[in-house]
């Protein structure tokens, strides 16, 4: 089978090498196109990232001398490539509407990016909990004037700690009113070269900007349905989230305690819910579906970072510590690889459910 080409814009970035990185050998997709800012174009991949190419492997063969393209350009990528990872960071607006614009080439853009995660005709997904947003990508293609290309977004990277084993227990019919989340969320998380060392070591900075809003606002698109061709959010889960900065390089772990609607699961259940979730991901065999897309450690002092987040290849979320909490019902402790389940590996699960689904070819 031939593979499909695809274009990483932000390719020099944090994000952008877990894309390079972790698509070389991919069995269905080819990276055969570059971008990134005005400051990169012109030079060769390798040139580009000298002094600052941050993964353990050697950049791969097939990309050192692809040349770097201006992501703002966004014609210089038709004809390379068949659809676009985006994973730039500039500013919202701006970032809205290139991505808009690489659609309108015909480009579908599968995105890292928060600034269309409340497009009403957007899909934000995690293909465990929401593949059927899919769907709405035909009215969306319809508003963009019908030229084939589209987009999907990923939620923000924090929310894979908590969110799948979240919904692992609504599906089992408990479903949730309240959760309060306190994340600890890793260096890598805010991009390269990040915060100065001199802030981060030997300390805990609480504040990310805007990452409390994003993990209290975008569980409930996740969780919503498709109404009259928009993805509705639901309103009835109140979340609280504390986001704090430590010096961890790669994996967020998130304090969750949850609070259920109505019945409340035993502590074995929950753990045979987590044990046996599987979901649409799995049951296509998709190649960057975790086998286990939740583990349940036993250890009473796991997950933990270093040990934990590379499991199932960086694709699962670790859950331990169950209890029973004595504000809401229960609470645990997750954690997720933030640059590849959140980021990276994350979108490419995207485009493999997109691909398995017919919407990109
Ligand atoms: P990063 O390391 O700062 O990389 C930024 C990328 O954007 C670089 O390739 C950079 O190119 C490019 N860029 C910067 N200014 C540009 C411009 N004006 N025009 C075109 N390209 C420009 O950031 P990152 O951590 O990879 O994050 C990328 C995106 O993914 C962000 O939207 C971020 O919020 C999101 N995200 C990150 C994570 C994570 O764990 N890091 C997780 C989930 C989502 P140059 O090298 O040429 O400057």
């Amino acid at each position: 089978m031939a593979k499909i080409s695809v274009g990483v814009i932000g390719a020099t970035g944090m994000v952008g090498q877990n894309y390079i990185r972790l698509l070389e050998n991919h069995p269905w997709f080819e990276v055969t196109y570059v971008a990134a800012s005005a400051r990169s174009a012109g030079k060769s991949y390798q040139e580009a990232v000298d002094g600052r190419w941050l993964m353990e492997a050697e950049i791969p063969q097939s990309i050192r001398n692809l040349p770097v393209a201006d992501a703002n350009i966004t014609e210089t990528a038709v004809g390379k490539c068949k659809f676009i990872f985006s994973a730039v960071e500039i500013d919202k607006e701006s970032v809205r509407k290139l991505e808009e614009e690489y659609a309108n080439r015909g480009l579908p853009v599968v995105s890292n990016n928060s600034a269309h995660r409340h497009t009403s005709d957007v899909p934000m997904l995690i293909p465990e909990i929401n593949p059927g947003h899919i769907e709405v990508i035909p009215s969306q293609q319809k508003r963009l004037g019908d030229q084939g290309g589209f987009i999907v977004v990923k939620p923000n990277c924090s929310l894979q700690s908590y969110m799948t084993p979240v919904y692992a227990l609504i599906q089992a019919g408990y479903p949730v009113s309240e959760m309060i989340i306190t994340t600890m969320q890793a260096v890598s998380g805010a991009g390269y070269p990040g915060p100065a060392s001199l802030d981060l070591i030997d300390n805990v900075v609480p504040f990310i900007g805007g990452e409390e809003e994003k993990s209290e606002v975008e569980p409930l698109k996740i969780l919503g349905s498709i109404e009259n061709n928009e993805i509705k959010a639901i309103n009835d889960i109140r979340i609280s989230a504390h986001c704090n900065r430590v010096p961890v390089t790669d994996g967020h772990v998130a304090c969750t305690s949850l609070k259920f609607r109505d019945k409340k699961p035993g502590m074995d259940e929950i753990l045979a819910i987590w044990r046996h979730f599987k979901s649409v991901p799995q049951e296509l065999d998709l190649p960057f579906a975790p086998k286990r897309p939740i583990i349940v450690r036993e250890e009473n002092n796991r997950p933990q970072p270093r040990k934990d987040r590379n499991d199932e290849k960086a694709m699962a979320v670790s859950v331990g510590r169950l209890r029973s909490c004595n504000v809401f019902d229960i609470r645990f402790v997750g954690l997720s690889h933030n640059t590849v389940r959140g980021a990276a590996g994350g979108g490419i699960l995207n485009a493999e459910l997109l691909k398995a689904k017919g919407f990109l070819s």
